[in-house]
């Protein structure tokens, strides 16, 4: 289904499809990690050593571009991807300390985006919400300095 999505996308801006990129789309859907471009450069390069760094870096982008990998920003400067293939939505608990990072469900959001979605005429296809704070480990370290 994914590869049908890319496809259909790269029909439509032209561009041809590579087995490079089918590899890539490979090695990113078969993970459920939140992936730099490096990190998935890393997944790829063992599957195949030929892969470089730019195509892996265009791929995601592209995948972006097509809904099949969303951005995730921990807040610490580095762009990171995860996909939505049967996957339920949602969201992140970070650690500003140690960088760790929680995903957790929470469908009263979808209430939420509904109702405020209906407030301002506005169709809503998607929401991000984020909980930044410190960690049990971290916290606990903190407490122990003092
Ligand atoms: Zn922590
Ligand atoms: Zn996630």
């Amino acid at each position: 289904m994914a590869e049908r999505v890319l496809a259909g996308y790269l029909r439509e801006k032209g561009l041809k499809q590579s087995s490079k990129r089918d590899k890539v789309l490979d090695v990113f859907l078969k993970t459920r990690d939140h992936l730099s471009t490096e990190d998935l450069h890393g997944l790829v390069k063992q599957n195949d050593p030929s892969i470089g760094y730019t195509t892996v870096y265009r791929t995601l982008k592209l995948l972006a571009q097509c809904g099949l990998a969303f951005e995730v920003d921990f807040q610490d400067g580095v762009v990171r991807y995860e996909h939505s293939l049967n996957r339920r939505t949602h969201h992140h608990m970070v650690c500003t300390s140690c960088g760790d990072s929680v995903e957790f469900f929470a469908s009263e959001l979808d209430n939420v985006q509904r109702r405020i979605g209906k407030e301002f005429h506005f169709q809503p296809s998607r929401h991000t919400f984020q909980i930044l704070g410190t960690c049990e480990a971290c916290f606990k370290k903190n407490q122990s300095a003092t």
